[in-house]
């Protein structure tokens, strides 16, 4: 018997990609299956479908202390809206599967479904349908996010090449440390200290934590990148950076060069004082549940996408390049020093 934590999440996904043994030309309406952040199915020509599926578990992905129900309905519908905009897709429509435990009151539920609504409000998308079930200890949100792109626009994690940029949005490591300081149950100066103010409404701690309950999936950016055929390949950051651009190079067949210098770290996350041994680099390539996209640019097209940019509201970071497969992943310090990227982000299994 092999233990799943031997293998790890991304192990044991690997393994039910290849029992299942699909060949492209068996199901050649499937232009993308199990391997990138949605499936894509041809539904007429030039239109394809896309369907993307994810879970919030008690306990696993988030406590009932430290969100609020309506919170975690946003929060849901939003990491399911990353994978579309992970695509360069237009997200349509969701199906709600939910396993109640029985403590949980029916107010519980008004309030995860009133914030379920204003998501979809928000992203113009609608409700279809789903499951409802008892569970016995935790409650279970499941999503199934279905969307639509145009052929010609896909953007799928396999497309990287050597000499690509490699790019991210937005900044990194946020929602790692909002979760560190919600969970330490500690959110003022105790725990770290903050040199630097921001707007006099909220804190920047909160604005940390919020980062952590409520990401912002890049779907605006998402559909630019792709319409514009400025991003070669891409993924929105889930895992933490490690992770996701492993996923990437293996997908893509490629390497990657990372510049620590260049990593996009916000300004709290840098004034942090540390109480352990531990750097603002580590959020930014260990962390999970950022959300921002993390995507790939031809050498020619850098100087387009800058100039694009310039009026879009997220910034966007040149991170690193793509290099041969057999150089591997490799981080480089602020002293130039090479450094294998050996660990990953976060895996549900691996110990
Ligand atoms: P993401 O983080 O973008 O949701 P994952 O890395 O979790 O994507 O999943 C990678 C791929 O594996 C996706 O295509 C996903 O649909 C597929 N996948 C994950 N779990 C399973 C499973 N239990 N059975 C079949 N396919 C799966
Ligand atoms: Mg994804």
């Amino acid at each position: 018997m092999v233990d799943i934590s031997q293998i790890g999440e991304f192990g044991l996904i690997k393994r039910i990609r290849r029992g299942l043994g699909y060949k492209n030309k068996e199901v050649k309406e499937v232009v993308v299956g199990i391997g990138d952040d949605c499936a894509a199915i041809k539904l007429t020509k030039g239109l394809l479908l896309i369907a993307t599926t994810d879970s919030l578990v008690e306990g696993v992905h988030f406590k009932l202390n430290t969100i609020s129900p309506s919170l975690l309905g946003k929060k849901s519908v939003a990491t399911n809206i990353s994978d579309i905009a992970a695509m360069g897709g237009i997200p349509r429509y969701l199906l709600i599967t939910i396993g109640i435990p029985p403590s949980l009151s029916v107010e519980y539920i008004d309030s995860l479904y009133k914030g379920i609504k204003e998501a979809t409000e928000s992203y113009n998308v609608i409700v279809i349908g789903g499951d409802t079930f008892r569970s016995d200890d935790r409650l279970i949100i499941s999503i199934t996010l279905i969307g639509e792109i145009e052929e010609e626009f896909l953007v799928r994690r396999g497309g990287a090449k050597v000499g690509d940029k490699i790019f991210v949005t937005g900044s990194l490591g946020d929602s790692a440390l909002g979760l560190e300081i919600l969970e330490s149950g500690i959110n003022d100066s105790r725990s770290v200290k903050v040199t630097q103010q921001s707007s006099p409404q909220s804190s920047p701690i909160d604005e940390i934590i919020s980062r952590h309950i409520l990401p912002t999936p890049r779907l605006e950016e998402g559909r630019v990148l792709a319409t514009k055929g400025l991003a070669s390949a891409m993924i929105d950051i889930s895992d933490g950076l490690a992770s996701d651009l492993r996923r990437i190079c293996e997908e893509s067949v490629v390497g990657a060069r990372i510049y620590l210098k260049e990593l996009p770290i916000s300004d709290t996350l840098n004034n942090i004082v540390f109480t352990q041994d531990k750097s603002p680099y580590d959020y930014a390539l260990y962390g999970g549940e950022d959300y921002e996209l993390l995507f790939t640019v031809r050498g020619d097209k850098v100087k387009d996408i800058l100039r694009y940019w310039e009026g879009m509201k997220t910034p966007i970071k040149e991170i690193g390049e793509i290099i041969e497969e057999d150089e591997g992943i490799v981080l480089i310090d602020e002293a130039y020093n090479i450094i294998p990227l050996i660990r990953d982000g976060y895996d549900h299994f691996l110990k």
